[in-house]
């Protein structure tokens, strides 16, 4: 007899995580979409200075964290929710808003986690498919709202595709969705796009309430090793219904005492976004000239088809110390998703493929 496990769990997709983690040798790390560069010292020594009262509990309110998000960003600390990382947050999202009967609503394909909030809540997914340029289809996102729809969410920049709408275009299609429907604009590579200031989309929180903006401190400030992300509400009941599901102490004192270090240091967060564009532009002309068409990247990764021979060449690319991201495990076979990672791992990607191709 084996263990008898609940209904959900048969449903539940497993998380496409990328291996290569336990990889000896100087190792690509493309897969991912981390940020090549760690922390500034400063971040580091306040991670530090946190263990050292490990035998404590973390401040279960993040008040400091929340405190300094507030100042950035200007919206009221009890509207500013902090997760074990932003996919804390989404998972947290599902439990408190959807249940059978309901209606989730995302493109696809896009982050990998959004189909597990309706495996997991028994609430049905709605997934659009995107446009031919790879980026969300927002009015017919529009059209699939109906009385069951508790949750729409929109990634911008869009994950795998990389790929972004002009703020205009999101704010018009918000204005479009019913109050009583939650909105996430999942914005984890916001900093990177060119369409738009990280401040633009603020600005929406004042007009709708039932919006929330996800950001993390996993891609630009580089700290996805320690799981903290956090959400900007446009009011606070989402913030105390999704402190309400999780459990108590969700983000470690080592996270929140680096996040609060990192945010002091956006002079770096500057410099990284312009050593990514300049990195990404010339990978994606790299790219070009082996003759492949790359979407119109906004994010730290880019994005392109390799036709039917993707698994091989994934797997190629790996036996070579390459990692990358195979299209058929986030939704479009024939495509790869390969993160930005500094210029000798780009040249070593682009050699690489190039021989392979
Ligand atoms: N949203 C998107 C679109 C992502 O790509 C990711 C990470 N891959 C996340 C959210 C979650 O990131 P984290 O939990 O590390 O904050």
């Amino acid at each position: 007899m084996s263990i008898e496990f609940s209904e959900r769990i048969g449903r539940i997709p497993v998380y496409p995580a990328a291996d290569g983690y336990a990889l000896d040798g100087p190792v690509a790390m493309l897969a991912s979409n981390e940020s090549p560069y760690p922390p500034v010292p400063a971040v580091v020594e306040a991670a530090a200075a946190a263990l050292a009262g490990a035998n404590r509990y973390p401040d279960p309110s993040n008040t400091a964290l929340r405190k300094a998000l507030s100042d950035r960003h200007d919206v009221p600390a009890n509207r500013i929710a902090i997760g074990n990382g932003s996919c804390d947050i989404l998972l947290a999202a599902g439990e408190a808003l959807l249940e059978p009967g309901a209606e989730l609503v995302y493109a696809w394909p896009s982050f990998s986690v959004y189909p597990h909030l309706a495996a997991a809540s028994g609430a049905r997914a709605i997934e659009v498919p995107l446009d031919e340029a790879h980026r969300h289809d927002l009015d017919a996102m529009a059209t699939e709202i109906t009385g069951a729809t508790r949750l729409v969410i929109v990634c911008n920049p869009n994950n795998p595709t990389s790929t972004a709408l002009p703020l205009a275009e999101i704010a018009a299609f918000v204005e479009r969705v019913p109050r009583h429907v939650a909105v996430i604009l999942d914005e984890a590579y916001v900093e990177f796009s060119l369409l738009q200031d990280p401040a633009d989309s603020v600005e929406l929180l004042a007009k709708h309430p039932n919006l929330v903006l996800l950001r993390t401190f996993s891609k630009i400030y580089g700290l996805c090793g320690l799981r903290v992300g956090y959400a900007l509400c446009g009011s606070e009941t989402f913030r105390t219904a999704v402190d309400q599901v999780r459990q108590p102490f969700f983000c470690n004192a080592a996270a929140q005492a680096a996040a609060i270090e990192a945010l002091k240091h956006q002079d770096e967060v500057a410099r990284r976004v312009e050593r990514n564009l300049a990195e990404r532009t010339s990978l994606v002309v790299e790219l070009e000239a082996l003759g492949l068409s790359v979407a119109q990247s906004h994010a730290n990764f880019i994005w392109f088809d390799v036709g039917e021979n993707e698994p091989e060449v994934v797997k190629e690319l790996a036996q070579r110390g390459v990692l990358v991201r195979a299209g058929g495990a986030l939704g479009r076979p024939g495509a790869l998703r390969v993160t930005v990672g500094t210029q000798a791992e780009n040249e070593r990607l682009v050699e690489t493929l190039g021989a392979l191709l």
